[in-house]
């Protein structure tokens, strides 16, 4: 149906998600209408994300230096951690301004059913980074079946470390993203977490 060039653009559009096909074919044919400069600086913002963002070496959150902006902050609290499931929950915590402490970013959930275990995601960075300087955890995962059999899993190797482990509360409706929450909402669970 498409000449060879275009149904492979089309097809590079087709795996992100959110798109589908019809989708896809606009965003393709959006590409070639646009100029050879547009297209080149497209590709290569592509190119320079991928190349220059990787993970921190501390917090796993993804940056473009390292250790991250927040680790390296002398103003943040260094005897916080909050557990979130990936970088997105990172914006959506920083964009309440309520929170000063640092970070750990899973890079996912423990899900049997997408055959993902507790190695396959940055649990053992998290405990490699406990100490006694570390007085809190906050389990920011999201209010899902998985988000919370993955808060509780972490909560009990933490636990015999001697670290309080928290876990956020109120506001969140049950099998909401985090990323989607308001300001106000993420603001209020922070505020209602409770010891687990
Ligand atoms: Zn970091």
């Amino acid at each position: 149906m498409y000449f060879p060039s275009l149904a492979k653009l089309i097809e590079e559009f087709e795996k992100m998600p959110g798109i589908g096909h019809k989708t896809a074919v606009r965003l393709a044919f959006y590409i070639l209408s646009i100029s050879d400069d547009a297209a080149r600086e497209f590709a290569q913002a592509v190119v320079d994300a991928k190349s220059r963002i990787k993970c921190c070496s501390v917090c796993q959150d993804l940056t473009d230096t390292d250790p991250c902006q927040v680790c390296s902050n002398p103003k943040r609290d260094r005897s916080v951690i909050c557990v979130v499931e990936n970088p997105r929950d990172v914006i959506a915590m920083e964009k309440t301004r309520e929170y000063t402490g640092l970070y750990h970013v899973l890079h996912g959930v423990i899900s049997p059913m997408d055959d993902k275990g507790p190695e396959d995601i940055k649990i053992k960075e998290l405990l490699s980074r406990i100490d006694e300087n570390i007085k809190e955890v906050i389990m920011a995962t999201n209010p899902t079946v998985e988000g919370e059999a993955t808060a509780m899993y972490i909560s009990r190797l933490l636990k015999p470390m001697g670290v309080k482990v928290t876990r956020i509360a109120h506001g969140l409706p049950v099998g909401a993203d985090l990323e989607y929450a308001d300001e106000v909402t993420l603001t209020r669970a922070l505020e209602g977490r409770r010891e687990i």
